[in-house]
């Protein structure tokens, strides 16, 4: 496994291997619907829809630890 890029959630700087987009901790932090166009997008080579799909799951995240503070 390589690790290759750092997670995609906004200020976090956990390495994570590149099939994966977040560190697990943010990526469940997702709705489970959200993580299924993520990956949908992902398997169909990143696509313009997966580019969408993953900054609706930044925001997603960041919403929750906005909301935890
Ligand atoms: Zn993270």
């Amino acid at each position: 496994m390589s690790y290759s890029h750092k997670c995609e959630a906004q200020g976090c700087t956990k390495r994570v291997p590149s099939e994966m987009l977040m560190c697990r901790r943010h990526w469940f932090m997702v709705p489970k619907d959200l993580r299924g166009r993520v990956w949908a997008g992902y398997h169909r080579g990143m696509d313009d829809e997966y580019h969408v799909a993953v900054a609706a799951a930044v925001d997603a995240v960041q919403a929750c630890e906005a909301s935890k503070r």
